[in-house]
């Protein structure tokens, strides 16, 4: 029972963040920007404003797959984003484009999330069980490690919040002055990357949530 009321708000956050960004995206795939420029022609012409030639835009596959990957320095758009000319593909696209000119300028918490990546795989892997085999071997070490591990994850939910944040706000601001959209289209396209940067909130509640959750395991433990 009392796991249910730790998890479910950020579930049902998880859920709504989600709906709204798709039929936010959905709204907007309709609509096509003045420029007549699709997500990669946008993408590419926000990084040249910026003096950004050697990122590679590749065609990627399934709805809403977009990322930009640093170490192959490539933004994989998703193929209703890359070839599509309307205001979801456009703000889609130089989003992804934010985080290849957060790579460009150095911007530091890009790399502190690369660099949790592999923890956070490890993390969202073993903390449970080795929380789990801490409660029933009765070995506190134990569980304080499956603790640590799952800190590692609610700490690369937080991290991520300033990356996307501040790729949207790169977004918003040189896509309208790079010509991509108008200062009109604009708030449309942005709808799309505020609903998005929503389910990044709803994971950070949620990886909070569990590790409250996780946290009060330990003092049933003790009892
Ligand atoms: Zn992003």
């Amino acid at each position: 029972m009392s796991y249910w009321i730790f998890v479910l708000p950020g579930l049902l956050l998880a859920v709504l963040a989600s709906l709204v960004t798709q039929t936010t995206f959905r709204r907007y795939s309709r609509v096509r920007p003045a420029s007549g420029l699709t997500g990669a022609e946008a993408a590419e012409r926000m990084l040249q404003s910026q003096g950004i030639v050697n990122v590679r835009i590749e065609r990627g596959r399934g709805f809403l797959s977009d990322h930009f990957d640093p170490s192959a320095n490539t933004l994989r758009l998703s193929p209703g984003v890359h070839d599509s000319p309307s205001l979801s593909a456009v703000g889609v696209a130089c989003h992804e484009a934010g985080h290849a000119l957060q790579k460009a300028s150095g911007y530091g918490p890009l790399g502190l999330r690369s660099a949790l990546v592999p923890v956070t795989q490890l993390g969202s892997q073993l903390a449970f069980p080795v929380i789990l085999a801490g409660m029933v071997l009765h070995r506190p070490g134990l569980f304080q490690l499956g603790i640590l591990l799952f800190a590692a994850v609610v700490a690369f939910t937080l991290i991520t919040l300033p990356v996307e944040w501040n790729a949207t706000a790169r977004a918003k601001r040189l896509m309208v002055s790079s010509g991509i959209v108008t200062p009109q289209e604009q708030p449309h396209a942005a709808s799309v990357l505020n609903a998005a940067f929503m389910t990044y909130v709803a994971s950070a509640v949620s990886s909070i949530l569990t590790l409250l959750y996780y946290l009060t395991l330990g003092g049933r433990r003790s009892d």
